[in-house]
């Protein structure tokens, strides 16, 4: 018996034990040995012709023998002959491929896609095998020799028997594993069927190559005999048929010209299990230091969990047809998620385990183009496909918005992607559409955030804006407002520099609440009435804010409410929609309550009573008439009174 060269036995056990997360992987590194054998030969036959290889199929095999738990993967490539299999699967960490590939350097005509590199991939065989049994001969050898190993206490090589022969034919590799018994780590049954190993076929190796075939039993209706009799049912029997279970040309390796777009929808509905086609398609080829290809979609619905924590961002990464990771995060940012695709690269240096990258730096780059592209797409969209866009942006907007709020706004790139309902207009806006539509004077752009539309249309803010003739954008969703104040301003590009623009010049617009605090709709006129009313009324409001306490920072006449007679507005960065908002999330109790103001308006008739009672020092009333303001207020902006029997109890006092 033979050692293995090298600390062997250690470094068996430790890359046996520890390079490879996820033991099935076997197959894809065994399938990718063939392969990798096929392509040899077939460039050894170009570069020698009399070395031409038979006129069989160059094909890669998978059988199984459930009863003596085996499995045979074999190939009918170059083979190896005695030396070969000593050195080749006797030194680990010596790659005969990677060999291969230096010694022809520079001389390969077409591209070969030689996968192995490392030299260890054979003997991942040994984490679901006891023992491995490998029957080659080489491409024109006289006689087939046999390795065999347990992986721990060396290998053998011995000249093959005749019925060994016959498994290899006239050249190529048959490995055999003896699968260990299924235990608690592993359930090595499962890879004793037709259908283990065409899924781990499918998902690993789908795009090598060369055709992965296997035997398979069908099932077939036997052909109805001519004197059957009149209530003859149909009888069936099963055959067998070679078939071939890998999908080898990568779609996205094809020239975009060539495949229609119902094969990228199949590719992507069947990849990505979805029931509708994408709604865009996005395919490129990179050139350079890295070169890669790339096919992205953009789905047409939203994924089911999407919003879950369980949901997986990430591109699947390729590297010379082989998956590398299914669902590779850093490919994609947060903002991205809903995108699903492949990039596939014969460039990027792996990880050993072909698990991952060793540089990062790689996948940085193919993120930031993966990144660029779909951008640019979504913009043609916006500006192309309106309709198409505002189904994307149901869908999607949310990510986007996430994407601008967790970047603290620096991702204000985005906002021009962005969709906001006018409340003007009764449709989605850009903000460059709200900006184009500003009248003279406005210099901010105005929204409000609430449950609903039909709500914020009653706010008397929004409706003094809307009266003024500015459009107020109104947001009902959770990140609206947060990603709004993140945001702080949208800069308008203007239209100064085109001939057909109004002639807008660039400047930044600040993104402001309707109902904040400070708003500035009111005229001259209404500012003024509003101060002689608060200078006047200095006790009212005194009284109404102690008789509100804690509920209210302050009291005070406001213009521009229209025919309310109060409005409830928040002071500081916390709004009463962000406050409606986070109240209902994981951490309502440590949430921050909006600083609320009671605004009264002046020219209402409850004022007079509020300044009469006040007069009269009927306390009491005062009290009544302040509690039922301020309830009504907190119903009108959709937040909650803190006690509905109270209101109730003084809605019926006042009747
Ligand atoms: P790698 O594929 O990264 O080179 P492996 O450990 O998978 O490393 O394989 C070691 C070497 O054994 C390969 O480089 C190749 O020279 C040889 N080899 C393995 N399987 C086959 C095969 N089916 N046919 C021919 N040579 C093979
Ligand atoms: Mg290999």
């Amino acid at each position: 018996m033979k050692q293995f060269k090298t600390e062997s036995k250690k470094l068996l056990d430790l890359m046996i034990n520890s390079i490879y997360t996820n033991k099935e992987i076997f197959l894809r590194e065994l399938v990718s040995n063939a392969s990798d054998a096929i392509d040899k030969l077939s460039f050894q036959s170009l570069t020698n012709p009399e070395l031409a290889p038979g006129a069989d199929e160059l094909a890669i095999r998978l059988s199984f023998d459930k009863d003596a738990r085996t499995i045979t993967v074999s190939d009918n490539g170059i083979g190896m002959g005695e030396q070969e299999l000593d050195q080749n699967l006797g030194t680990i960490a010596h790659s005969g491929s990677e060999q291969f590939k230096a010694e022809n350097a520079g001389s390969q005509p077409g591209d070969i896609d030689i996968i192995g590199q490392f030299g260890v991939g054979f003997y991942s065989a040994f984490m679901v095998a006891g023992r491995v049994r490998v029957v080659s001969r080489a491409l024109g050898a006289s006689s087939a020799f046999v390795w065999e190993s347990d992986g721990v206490s060396g290998y053998s090589i011995e000249p093959a028997s005749d019925e060994d022969c016959a498994a290899v034919g006239e050249h190529g590799t048959a490995v055999t594993l003896f699968l260990r018994p299924s235990d608690e780590d592993e359930d090595t049954d499962r890879f004793l069927s037709e259908w283990g190993l065409k899924e781990l076929v499918r998902q690993y190796s789908n795009y090598v190559r060369h055709p992965v075939q296997m035997m398979v039993t069908k099932s077939r209706q036997k052909p109805r005999p001519e004197d059957a009799p009149e209530d003859y049912k149909p009888e069936y029997e099963d055959y067998e048929e070679l078939e071939t279970i890998n999908s080898m040309t990568p779609i996205w390796k094809r020239r975009a010209s060539e495949v229609e777009q119902k094969d990228y929808d199949e590719f992507y509905q069947s990849s990505f299990h979805d029931w509708v086609a994408p709604a865009r398609t996005i395919g490129f080829h990179a050139e350079g230091a890295l070169s890669y290809d790339a096919l992205l979609f953009i789905p047409a619905q939203q994924p089911f969990d999407l919003y879950s924590k369980d949901f997986e961002k990430g591109l699947a990464l390729y590297s010379s047809n082989v998956l590398i990771q299914e669902k590779c995060a850093d490919l994609l940012p947060d903002y991205l998620s809903f995108v699903r695709g492949v990039v596939d690269s014969p460039d990027v240096t792996l990880n050993i385990s072909r698990e991952t990258l060793q540089q990062n730096s790689q996948l940085r780059a193919i993120a930031r183009r993966v990144e660029k592209k779909v951008l640019s797409e979504l913009k043609s969209m916006r500006d192309n496909d309106r309709d198409a866009f505002e189904r994307f942006f149901e869908n999607f907007g949310r990510v986007l918005k996430f994407g601008i709020y967790n970047s603290f706004g620096s991702k204000s790139d985005l906002a021009d992607l962005l969709l906001f309902w006018s409340a003007r207009e009764g449709r989605m806006l850009t903000l460059a559409e709200y900006a184009q539509g500003m009248p003279e004077g406005q210099d901010k752009i105005y929204y409000a955030a609430g449950e609903s539309r039909e709500r914020m249309e009653q706010v008397p803010a929004v409706r003094a804006a809307l009266d003024h003739g500015f459009d107020v954008l109104l947001c009902t969703q959770d990140v609206d407002e947060f990603m709004l104040q993140a945001l702080r301003s949208w800069h308008d590009e203007g239209t100064s520099g085109d001939s057909e623009g109004d002639g807008r010049e660039p400047r930044d617009l600040e993104l402001q609440n309707v109902s904040s605090a400070d708003l500035d709709l009111a005229s001259d006129e209404e500012k003024k009435e509003a101060e002689r009313a608060t200078a006047d009324h200095r006790e009212l409001f005194e009284a109404l804010k102690s008789s509100l306490g804690e509920k209210v920072g302050s009291v005070r006449v406001a213009a521009g409410l229209g025919d309310a007679p109060a409005s409830l507005a928040a002071e500081g960065p916390v709004s009463l929609e962000m406050e409606r908002v986070m109240s209902q999330g994981p951490e309502a109790d440590r949430a921050p309550k909006a600083q609320r103001v009671l605004q009264l308006n002046a020219a209402h008739p409850v004022f007079a009573k509020l300044v009469a009672a006040q007069e009269a020092g009927d306390e009491e009333r005062l009290d009544l008439y302040a509690s039922l303001l301020f309830d009504q207020a907190l119903l009108v902006e959709g937040l909650q009174v803190d006690d509905p029997i109270a209101f109730a109890r003084n809605v019926t006092r006042l009747m």
